[in-house]
């Protein structure tokens, strides 16, 4: 039992439960990556496939590159680049 316990922890040092994405902020890593609102290519790996926004612990995104992603996709939200939700599924 106690054996049983051990092994579950260790597991779980290293299962990152289905979302996996890499670490580390794009923007910093590339400079030459603008954030913009009107490309939404750019913005589609920080939104779900329901358009809401990915937080920073998942997208790895700095906090400042997090906040321009953001106003980004409110921006397109607001010229109807990107959708606010998607109609109910179920
Ligand atoms: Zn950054």
């Amino acid at each position: 039992m106690k054996r049983n316990n051990e092994d579950k922890a260790d597991r779980g040092e290293k299962r990152e439960r289905g979302f996996q994405k890499r670490k580390g902020c794009r923007f910093c890593a590339e400079p030459a990556l603008m954030i913009d609102y009107k490309d939404k290519y750019l913005m589609q790996p920080f939104v779900t496939e329901r358009f809401k926004i990915v937080p920073r612990r998942i997208s790895g995104n700095c906090a400042g590159h997090q906040r321009k992603v953001t106003t980004a996709v409110k921006r397109a939200r607001h010229m109807a680049i990107l959708p606010y939700t998607t109609a109910q599924m179920m």
